[in-house]
């Protein structure tokens, strides 16, 4: 394949079946722009430069093709990915393994600061393929002789500009040079400052440049908003639009295959007209979507950027970026689909906080400033709801002939049941029996009841939930069901509270709810799993201490911590726990 054929499918890259089929299950339609333009050079050995940010799939940009290149057989670490945070790292390993699932025998190991050195060091010792790190712990390594980079093919520094701005970057030159001068060197970095630009002349060797570019465009006819994703679940922010916008049809955009059919399923069943648009639907099937859309038989359509791709119908007033895109370019493409034939359209912009980096950029390319947006509640659409009553109740006294029933009401006054309020009220509830019109109560904190709904793939926590490591893994034989019953027995929390639990080799990840008291936290560091002491860490504020000053348990939701103290299984305690 050569650099200058366009790519737009993971079929044209010569990446091998294992990880084709990866990247089917997981529901990727097409290669990000960055991954269209990076992997060829990447794949041919070149160095490369890639200018990208965070949600431009720049981690499978190099992902893939140091997957598709590694040499199995081999237990050596054949590439090195410097990372500015442990968060990343972890990240950045969690995507390896899942484009990695059907490449057997494969070894990933992350390393980074305030983790125990202990099974680090047994699983450098037993051999991996790829290593994941921040740069003071790769450091360590090296120094201390427990990593050899004598075998690497490739090298990627990932966000370099942020490990510039953390002060890393000497150590990451360092580290460069205990590299061999053949490997490979990928470079990616949101923005160019000098200090990046010489390392690039002083290490790079003929290398590609990757930039993901920015047009301007005119998108003048659609008023765009964005909701920045906070509080509650994406699904009910979604569901709580759609009851108050008005709008005729609307394209949803998701990133995945498997979204737009999951996406379109729950809004079924919530009693929405909707349907998923994706690359896997055969084109006849496809066009019947679009025509059912066309001829009002349908509301809401459910697209990734592909399917969507040139998708003109006059009807469509709304399109809602549920999932942000890769770039400015797909943001405009998607929200083009709106504002047809001079009608005016409107656009509205999911933006999860760490994201907002993007949404800076779709504004500085269209030029346009995009509008925060409250999210409707529910007494918003209590109220709406009962303006669509009167309206309703207006127009059939006006249109129709309703005297029947009128002189119904008049004869069962007269019998004496109640007057015709107390008639019209008993009446207006049966109306409303499935979905009274009074407003429920706001969810108060985000309703973790939809917690056990997340899709399978996703790698950032649920809101109201946050990540956790623990110090057991699958090499110490454990399941996810031992760690829900641990900390569901040590603190008597309930295990419907608990997220997400990923295994890896030595550790684990757990999702648990962000207000966890303190207590709760000092006694999970002191859990012992499977002989480990969990020593439970808050992953993404680099493993310091959760609360600065004690939390009072709220005693409704999280009841009483169970033990004072640990129960004492009889495990060494580990010595080595430095910090980065
Ligand atoms: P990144 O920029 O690497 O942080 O990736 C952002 C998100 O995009 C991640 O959740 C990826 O799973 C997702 N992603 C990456 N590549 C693709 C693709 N080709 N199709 C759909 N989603 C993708």
């Amino acid at each position: 394949m050569t650099s200058s054929t366009p790519i737009t499918s993971f079929e044209q890259l010569a990446i091998g079946q294992p990880i084709l089929q990866a990247l089917r299950e997981i529901g990727y339609e097409a290669p990000s722009p960055i991954q269209a333009e990076s992997i060829p050079h990447l794949l041919e050995g070149r160095d490369l430069l890639g200018q990208a940010q965070t949600g431009t799939g720049k981690t499978a940009a190099f992902a893939i093709p140091i997957l598709a290149r590694i040499d199995l057989s081999r237990r050596v670490p054949q590439a090195l990915v410097l990372a500015p945070t442990r968060e990343l790292a972890i990240q950045v390993a969690e995507a390896f393994q899942t484009y990695a699932r059907h490449l057997h025998g494969f070894h990933i190991l992350p390393v980074y600061g305030g983790q125990g050195m202990g099974s680090q060091l047994r699983q450098l010792a037993r051999g991996v393929h790829v290593i994941v790190g921040t740069p003071g712990r790769v450091m360590d390594h090296l120094r201390r002789g427990t990593l050899s980079l004598g075998n690497l093919t490739t090298l990627v520094l990932d966000e370099a500009d942020e490990m510039l701005r953390m002060g890393f970057i000497e150590d990451v030159e360092w580290i460069l040079e205990q590299t061999p001068p053949t490997r490979q060197i990928a470079l990616f970095s949101a923005t160019m400052p000098t200090g990046i630009r010489k390392i690039a002349d002083r290490h790079l060797k003929n290398a590609a440049e990757v930039k993901i570019k920015a047009k301007t465009a005119t998108v003048e006819a659609i008023s765009q908003r964005y909701w920045l994703v906070s509080g509650v679940q994406k699904l009910e922010a979604l569901t709580r639009i759609l009851d108050t916008e008005d709008f005729d049809a609307m394209i949803i955009f998701v990133r995945t295959k498997t979204e737009t059919v999951e996406l379109a399923e729950k809004l079924e069943a919530r009693g929405y007209e909707a349907a998923a648009l994706n690359g896997d639907m055969s084109q006849a099937l496809r066009e019947k979507v679009i025509d059912r859309l066309k001829k009002n038989a349908l509301d809401i359509v459910v697209a990734t950027d592909v399917a969507a791709r040139g998708l003109d119908v006059e009807r469509i007033t709304h399109v809602v970026n549920y999932d942000i895109p890769y770039d400015s370019e797909a943001y405009i493409h998607r929200i083009g689909r709106t504002g047809r034939a001079g009608r005016k359209g409107k656009a509205i912009l999911f933006v999860a906080p760490r994201e907002r980096r993007m949404l800076r950029a779709i504004e500085q390319t269209t030029r346009q400033a995009i509008e925060q947006m409250r999210l409707p509640t529910l007494q918003d659409i209590a109220d709406r709801r009962i303006q669509q009553l009167k309206a309703q109740l207006v127009q059939t006294m006006d249109d129709e002939d309703v005297s029947f029933y009128r002189d119904l009401v008049e004869k069962l006054v007269n019998e004496g049941i109640g007057d015709a309020a107390d008639i019209a009220a008993a009446l207006a509830y049966l109306m409303h029996r499935e979905r009274p019109l009074e407003a429920p109560e706001e969810p108060e904190p985000p309703a973790l009841e939809h917690v056990r709904e997340r899709p399978r793939e996703r790698t950032r926590p649920e809101s109201g939930l946050r990540r956790y490591t623990i110090d057991v893994g699958r090499e110490h034989g454990v399941q996810p069901k031992d760690i829900v019953g641990a900390i569901a027995n040590e603190t008597g929390l309930s295990s419907r509270l608990i997220g997400q639990i990923k295994l890896f080799d030595a550790y684990s990840t757990v999702e648990l709810p962000a207000d966890l008291p303190d207590d709760f936290f000092k006694l999970l560091k002191k859990t012992w799993v499977k002989n480990q002491r969990l020593n439970l860490q808050l992953l993404d504020n680099g493993g310091r201490k959760p609360h600065k000053k004690p939390v009072k348990p709220d005693a409704s939701k999280f009841g009483k911590p169970k033990a004072a103290t640990p129960n004492k299984r009889s495990a060494q305690r580990r010595s080595t726990e430095d910090q980065l």
